[in-house]
């Protein structure tokens, strides 16, 4: 069953649970292939109404996590909070909302990667410290909580959750600047890893990027002709359109923004550390319709199929995209080859939200479940199937498979990044290196597995250029090369296979 988890509510008790409709978990199938965000972001500074427009946030950034979602607001005097199990809007119903006063809210939608997988985990997190009522909800992985952690607890912290972002705000509480936005600003520059995060006191809010900026964090603005606008932030600025925002700017990396009834003031916590943005933000994770690291999802995505019809073209008759976050790339790549673009698979949407489940018959059930080949299109047909990744390579073998047996003559896989080599610490849900199947194996023994006619990637020079790198630098590219950005990494998930025998 899906469940709420109620703070500061007024009429109900602190932390109580009690059913929700909507999508019990256990209902979601088990198959997804994909690599999976952690979370999505949202806050609202000055609107009457703010939970509604953070419920509006979050439902946009829906994509970036699916397992839980919470908003918090604060009314100038009271700090309340709403968490549950499941999608935003089986959570926030109208009922649900109105038990959320304020001008103020933060709002999270979350995958876990780090900390358990349950109610507790899920934020925004709500701490009453020494500086007070905080709410915090964050984005990405810190790396070296667990030296801060040990730390923080010699010192008497007590932990609520297993989260990483609650390590922020017992070190926002244990710092001994005098005031809250020192106290943040002191906090964050002792994290390393990947945040965008967004805070919420009783009266102010506050908006962070780690010093790298891995994750994408934007600042819009509702304008208002009748009083102060409405600011905005969210970790993608598809969610502005939901909430008729102009898209301001990016919070930039390092940067920490403060709102208050006076307005916006900022400072540069950290300063002097190259950027290393996430690729696969663009690869991958948001939403076409985004604007992220100051450029358009969407563009990169068609330089990608245009680069990789120029690296790797190959004689066919029909171009088809692995729905839905293949289609992008395989327009670029039609555009540019010159040959026609299909949609010769159908992707069931009604299938729900997926979790990885180790029995592989359980998989390959689902594949078929959540994608059908379109026999009239593919029969007799030379296809080039686009997709945006190889993780173990069984989904990929499966698809191969699928649209070969609805009678196409060639099958030719070609995939709009570089080969996957090496897990992401950073807040991506990647399996170990030994578990990936590039990690371990050539490009032609995996085409072999896959059963391609052939197979090709993008090349890495090819896909930073396609996302607006000219220099080779502003990305991170760690999964793709196994440079990481930071020095903390966790050794034994990045063994190769044979290391583990
Ligand atoms: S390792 Fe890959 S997924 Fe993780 S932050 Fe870097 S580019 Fe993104």
């Amino acid at each position: 069953m899906s469940r709420l988890l109620i703070q500061g509510v007024e009429g109900i008790a602190n932390a109580t649970e009690m059913g929700a409709p909507g999508l019990a978990s256990e209902t979601w199938d088990t198959t997804d292939p994909k690599l999976r965000e952690e979370c999505g972001v949202v806050a609202v500074h000055g609107h009457p109404d703010a939970a509604r427009q953070a419920y509006l946030g979050l439902y946009a950034l829906q994509h970036r996590g699916q397992e839980s979602a919470g908003i918090a607001t604060a009314d100038g005097q009271r700090l309340a909070n709403i968490k549950g199990m499941g999608l935003v809007s089986e959570i926030f119903t109208d009922d649900v909302l109105q038990k959320l006063p304020g001008q103020m809210a933060i709002g999270h939608t979350r995958y876990s990667t780090t900390g358990d997988s349950a109610l507790l985990n899920a934020q925004p997190i709500r701490v009453d410290s020494t500086k007070g009522l905080i709410a915090i909800a964050h984005n990405g992985n810190l790396v070296n909580l667990g030296n801060i952690r040990a730390r923080l607890e010699r010192d008497g912290a007590y932990f609520q959750t297993t989260s990483d972002s609650e390590i922020i705000v017992q070190l926002i509480a244990h710092s001994k600047a005098g005031s809250l936005v020192d106290a943040i600003a002191d906090s964050l520059s002792q994290v390393d890893g990947a945040f965008s995060i967004v805070m919420m006191t009783r009266d102010r809010i506050f908006a962070a990027r780690d010093p790298r900026g891995f994750r994408p964090l934007s600042m819009g603005r509702i304008r208002n002709p009748e009083g102060p606008d409405t600011i905005v932030f969210a970790s993608e600025t598809c969610a502005f359109d939901l909430l008729r925002a102009e898209y301001e700017r990016d919070v930039l990396p390092g940067e920490l923004v403060m709102v208050t009834g006076d307005g916006v003031t900022s400072r540069q916590y950290a300063n002097g550390v190259p950027q290393s943005s996430c690729i696969f933000e663009h690869v991958y994770f948001a939403r076409p319709d985004s604007r992220i690291f100051g450029r358009w999802v969407q563009e990169s995505r068609d330089q990608m199929g245009r680069q990789l019809a120029r690296e790797s073209g190959v004689p066919a008759d029909i171009i088809v995209p692995v729905p839905d976050s293949g289609v992008t790339a395989a327009l670029g790549y039609a555009d540019e080859s010159g040959i026609p673009f299909r949609f010769g698979l159908i992707r069931n949407h009604y299938v729900g939200r997926t979790f990885i489940e180790p029995e592989q018959r359980v998989r390959d059930f689902g594949v078929r479940l959540k994608l059908n080949p379109v026999r009239n299109l593919l029969e007799g047909k030379r296809v080039i199937l686009i997709d945006d990744s190889i993780i173990r390579g069984t989904t990929s073998r499966k698809i191969v498979r699928m649209v070969r047996g609805a009678g196409a003559k060639e099958v030719h896989l070609r995939i709009s990044c570089p080969p996957t080599i090496s897990p992401c610490f950073y807040g991506v849900d990647t399996p170990s290196k030994r578990d990936l199947i590039a990690a371990n194996q050539s490009i032609e023994e995996i085409r072999r597995f896959i059963e391609a006619d052939s197979l090709a990637y993008l090349s890495l020079d090819g896909m930073l250029k396609c996302c607006g790198s000219t220099d080779g630098k502003g990305f991170c590219t760690a999964c793709y090369t196994g440079n990481y950005p930071t020095q903390w990494v966790d050794v034994d998930e990045i063994l190769p296979a044979t290391a583990s025998i």
